[in-house]
């Protein structure tokens, strides 16, 4: 269902930048209409944000694949993601043959999350709260992908990057931001890509925003 969909949308990300055809084979494969509210199905393959409840987003499409492209993952590497909401992010992952970590900080989407991943049988470790402390007991992670944005990198995170490893992060004020590609070069040594224009919902938490 809605394959022509996804193949306009798979045309519409390559034009845009994306060229890692294991993410563009991931968009393809996975069916986002499954994880919109279904009211907003008719919307699930525009490129664009769509609300998920609880002032929450499914991310824009370009900014899934532009994430996951900037992660250079491999199949069999170990991600954690910080914000599941609606499990597309997760989903697209799984599709690529990646491990994945999974934590969402609100009990609604973290529970109506489950359902879906149930349903489409995609195995994620999933938790419930706070990921700005990350996951420690699986680090290190290959990458680690936040889709929300905090004020600052918490260190936190960059202490559960595996050498050789990135973190995507958007980071900025709740009105501007920009994405930081984090790559951790040794145990000590970090280098920061910072790639500007891109808008997420706020980051809450110990390292993050207030509530
Ligand atoms: N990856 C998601 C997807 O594919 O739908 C994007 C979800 S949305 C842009 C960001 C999510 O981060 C929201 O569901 C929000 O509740 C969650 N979030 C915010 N702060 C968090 C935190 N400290 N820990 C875990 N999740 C958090």
């Amino acid at each position: 269902m809605y394959e022509d969909e996804r193949k306009e949308l798979v045309k519409i990300l390559y034009k845009k930048g994306i060229k890692d055809e294991e993410v563009l084979k991931a968009i393809f494969t996975v069916e986002r209409h499954k994880f919109v509210s279904p009211g907003l199905i008719h919307l699930a393959y525009k490129d664009s944000a769509l609300p998920i409840g609880k002032g929450q987003t499914i991310s824009q499409p370009y900014t899934v694949a532009f994430m996951t492209e900037k992660a250079c993952l491999r199949k069999g590497q170990k991600v954690l993601e910080i914000g599941t909401g609606s499990g597309y992010q997760a989903a697209i992952l799984t599709a690529m043959g990646v491990k994945v970590y999974t934590i969402e900080r609100n009990h609604d989407l973290y529970r109506d999350v489950q359902k879906i991943f149930n349903e489409l049988k995609i195995r994620v470790h999933s938790r419930c709260g706070d990921g700005t402390i990350g996951l420690n007991e699986f680090a290190p992670y290959d990458a680690i992908l936040v889709t929300a944005s905090g004020p600052k990198v918490p260190e936190s995170l960059k202490k559960q990057i595996a050498v050789g490893g990135r973190m995507i992060i958007p980071v900025g004020s709740r009105t501007e931001q920009a994405l930081h590609v984090i790559s951790r070069n040794s145990e000590t040594d970090f280098t920061d890509e910072i790639v500007p224009d891109f808008l997420f919902v706020p980051l809450i938490g110990r390292n993050g925003w207030e509530n």
